[in-house]
């Protein structure tokens, strides 16, 4: 079962276009500077092409649905879909994490383009630095702000993350533009499992509690 470019419209468009205009106005930085947060204008936007190949190519949603919620049980076993080895279900939070990095063709492309073509995103030379290098982190977060508008690192220094949630967060963000090069209070796409598996060994929780994509904006 393979995603492709071919067919649902579970991205849309609109759900791309977030950008509002007071986020290009200035505002003071931690130690009263004022500083001009990057323009997300200025960034390129998903095609209409690139978003719909993360959506599914099966006839029947409500059958996908069903294939992840068993692939999420463990009733299909991990080695009957992850064909990159490094997927795991142990620390996946819902189904729809469940997809492996070789299911999504936007992954291929990437990789194919950096000619590894075949290998697990989470091989790519920047996935390291991009998306577990602590002090990259720190800096991207500078730029990123939830869903509701709120800034990544003012919720982490309000003490409502804990360190580890707040570099997880991140660097779920920085994986989606490893990937697609545009940013922005635009759609979150899911990771694949190798991905989230990667990004949570790296920053452990200290309860053993992980929050998906979506779950993690307030
Ligand atoms: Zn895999
Ligand atoms: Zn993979």
């Amino acid at each position: 079962m393979m995603l492709s470019a071919s067919s649902s419209s579970s991205i849309s468009s609109e759900d791309r276009s977030g950008s509002s205009s007071d986020e290009n106005s200035e505002i003071l930085d931690d130690d009263g500077t004022a500083f001009v947060p990057y323009d997300e204008e200025l960034e390129p936007v998903a095609t209409e092409e690139e978003a719909a190949a993360y959506t599914l190519s099966v006839a029947n949603e409500e059958e996908w649905e069903l294939v992840l919620q068993r692939r999420f049980t463990g009733e299909l076993e991990v080695g009957t879909w992850c064909t990159c080895s490094n997927c795991s279900v142990n620390i996946a939070t819902k189904k729809e994490e469940c997809i492996c990095c070789k299911e999504i063709d936007r992954v291929g492309e990437v990789m194919e383009n950096i000619e590894r073509a075949g290998d697990c995103i989470t091989l790519h030379p920047g996935f390291q630095d991009v998306c577990l290098n602590r002090w990259v982190l720190e800096v991207a977060s500078l730029n990123l702000k939830t869903k509701a508008g709120k800034s990544y690192r003012a919720i982490f220094n309000q003490g409502r993350k804990t360190e580890s949630e707040f570099l997880r967060s991140v660097s779920y963000r920085q994986f989606t533009r490893l990937l697609w090069e545009f940013t922005g209070s635009s759609k979150r796409h899911p990771l694949p499992c190798c991905a989230y598996k990667a990004i949570r060994t790296a920053f452990l929780s200290e309860d053993g509690q992980y929050h998906g994509f979506e779950d993690d904006e307030s």
